[in-house]
């Protein structure tokens, strides 16, 4: 994975053939690691020096990007209502990591809403493409919401629960092995 090294950071292509040669290895490997296998191929940073975090991602354009090295404090889909508007899609694979282990490049704008809790729902996308990464709850003050679908390596995220199940729509196939929650994930 050597070629990989020099492919510079915000070309899709060179993503593509990141996780492309990422998945050829795990498919190599037997199956039955822990994390997929994943965690046993040796990655020596294929960004330099600054990518020794574990989770990494961008926007579509490349404009906002980020990198956390701590894991996440939560990591489940939510299926309600607005995250179904925001996304334009059957729901958001959402962690949640605090805000100061996340180093954040770019400038992203935030969107705010009120949930159906009263508190205060601020989504971050990047204002050149449009792509949601972020969101910031009013609840959970200090903490930052990360969407999955940026990660450079989705194979990372582990969702744990589906939460807000009741509102989501019909075609929303999910996963049976998953705990589902009719409401919010916590409380
Ligand atoms: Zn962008
Ligand atoms: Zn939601």
């Amino acid at each position: 994975m050597s070629h990989i090294h020099s492919l510079p950071r915000h070309d899709a292509c060179s993503l593509l053939s990141y996780s492309l040669a990422a998945s050829t290895a795990i498919t190599s490997r037997h199956s039955g690691q822990a994390n997929g296998g994943f965690n046993a191929i040796p990655i020596s940073n294929p960004y330099g020096d600054e990518m020794t975090s574990k989770y990494t991602g961008q926007c579509l354009c490349g404009e906002v990007y980020y990198s956390v090295d701590v894991e996440p404090l939560f990591a489940g889909n939510c299926h309600c209502k607005d995250c179904q508007r925001s996304s334009g899609s059957a729901y958001i694979p959402a962690m949640l990591f605090p805000e100061q282990n996340v180093e954040v490049s770019g400038k992203a704008k935030y969107f705010e809403t009120t949930a159906d809790s009263g508190k205060t729902h601020s989504r971050g996308f990047c204002p050149n493409c449009g792509a949601q990464l972020f969101a910031k709850f009013g609840g959970f003050p200090g903490m930052l919401g990360i969407k999955a679908g940026t990660l450079n390596d989705t194979s990372l995220y582990v969702p744990k629960l589906d939460f807000h199940v009741a509102s989501a729509a019909a075609w929303d196939f999910m996963d049976p092995r998953l705990p589902k929650k009719q409401g919010p994930a916590q409380g």
